[in-house]
């Protein structure tokens, strides 16, 4: 018999606790493209795909095949005990992916936060230095090292220090609310001097390893830099031997429109992360860049149990075939304008959004209270985020006020669920705009 949502909540009550957040109440039977179903049949337009991970839609068929055939075939050897091919396939793969004429290496992890913990480590292990450059408003992952480096204390960080050191924390080029209070172009896009200033003000750059930033930030709210930034931030860590890590387990694998989001700025980044919609809905991720650096650990000094297991290379070896044979890169950056179109419709009718922003589909809307003051408006950003929920679309916020609306919906969405949710969503701007 199966069960009602309330029953499964109420042994979820008792089971697990709650510093393991649950953003709904819904509790999935199944999903496909970009739909999740609970178990009592109700259906949900799904803008926050897993946080961003299924890109190519749930239970993509290739990458539902390639985990059935692996699995009848090899579930885990370990790679450092006994290898296969599928691993190095993808290391191969992500290797061309990446931007770069240089020898590259990709080695391969479980999770976001476990990929940033090893670009820190191949950093500092190439470098024989140790600080580590991070940006406000950024977000890295949950154990000690990327907790230490994100930049949100509530709920990511609060009581769980003391944090891991030689971490220099600079303002990250937040338009919207420009940490040097000017206004692009004029500005020259002097945000990124803040890394010069912290030079001379926290660590001298001879101490700095590595800076690690996210192109398109994720859960600090979709900040997307102007188009000289990075490379000003690259042209700084050039000259002082400092390794530039571009941080996309959110930003990849087509959601910005391109396979990584830092093409749009054209740097090529020493090391790449990546994770999320590189698995397809499979826990996996890797860093990959330049073999100087990545050569650079002792045998034995990367790795671990799982990284690069056999089913998840599998999957992500098809999520990634997938995005390259469907066109999802075309598909993403047309789904991304009709947004954009959309969005931008509506800051005109309501100026609780204050700002609209972000690359291809990876779009964000910011609430304010007011435009003149700027005053986040968290809790209408709540309500909205309740009201469309309840007429099933599922919304995902995120920014340090937790004031932004953010789209990471499978790229697969048909036009008509696009139109459907968009219709929820303004009904649900006219009703928080009461
Ligand atoms: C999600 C995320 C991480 C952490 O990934 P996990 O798989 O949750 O450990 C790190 N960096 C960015 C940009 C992310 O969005």
């Amino acid at each position: 018999m199966t069960q009602s949502s309330q029953d499964v909540l109420s042994r979820r009550a008792k089971a697990v606790p709650p510093g393991v957040f649950n953003a709904t109440k819904i509790i999935a039977a199944k999903a496909e493209g970009a739909v999740i179903t609970d178990i009592e049949g109700r259906e949900y337009i799904d803008f926050a795909g897993g946080i961003g991970v299924v890109n190519i839609g749930h239970n993509s068929p290739r990458v539902v095949a390639a985990i059935k055939e692996q699995a009848d075939k090899l579930l885990h050897s370990c790679f450092h005990i006994v290898m296969y091919e599928g691993y190095i396939s993808l290391a191969e793969k992500l290797i061309k992916i990446a931007p770069g004429n240089f020898e590259k290496r990709a080695a391969l992890f479980n999770s976001g936060a476990e990929a940033v913990e090893n670009a820190i480590k191949i950093s500092r292990k190439a470098t024989g230095k140790q600080g580590v450059v991070v940006f406000e408003n950024s977000f890295h992952g949950r154990t000690l090292l990327t907790m230490s480096l994100t930049s949100k204390v509530k709920p990511y960080k609060f009581g769980f220090g003391p944090f891991a050191p030689e971490i220099y924390r600079i303002p990250h080029a937040y338009c919207y609310r420009c940490p040097i209070g000017r206004e692009y172009p004029s500005c020259d896009v002097g945000c990124a001097d803040a890394l010069s200033k912290m030079f001379i003000g926290q660590s001298a750059p001879e101490n700095i390893a590595c800076l690690i930033v996210e192109p398109v930030s994720g859960e600090g709210g979709f900040i997307t830099p102007p188009k000289e930034y990075y490379a000003k931030l690259k042209a700084i860590c050039e000259e002082n031997d400092i390794v530039f890590i571009a941080d996309e387990i959110q930003s990849g694998f087509g959601r910005t429109g391109r396979m990584l989001a830092m093409e749009h700025w054209g740097v090529v980044p020493d090391l790449t992360t990546v994770a999320k919609s590189m698995g397809g809905g499979m826990p996996i991720s890797a860093v990959v860049g330049k073999a100087e650096l990545m050569d650079a650990p002792q045998v034995g000094g990367l790795g671990g149990t799982y990284g690069g297991n056999p089913v998840c290379a599998a999957a992500s070896l098809a999520a990634i075939e997938t995005i390259e044979e469907d066109n999802l890169l075309a598909v993403a950056e047309k789904l991304g304008e009709t947004l954009r179109t959309k969005f931008e419709g509506l800051m005109d009718k309501f100026p609780i959004i204050g700002d609209v922003r972000g690359k291809g589909p990876m779009l964000a809307l910011e609430l304010v209270h007011s435009r003149e003051t700027k005053e986040p408006a968290a809790d209408k950003t709540r309500e909205l985020v309740a009201y469309c929920l309840e007429r099933g679309l599922i919304l995902l916020s995120c920014g340090n006020y937790g004031n932004v609306i953010r789209t990471l919906m499978p790229l697969v969405i048909t036009e008509e669920q696009v139109e459907k949710a968009l219709s929820i969503m303004e009904e649900g701007f006219v009703a928080i705009s009461k």
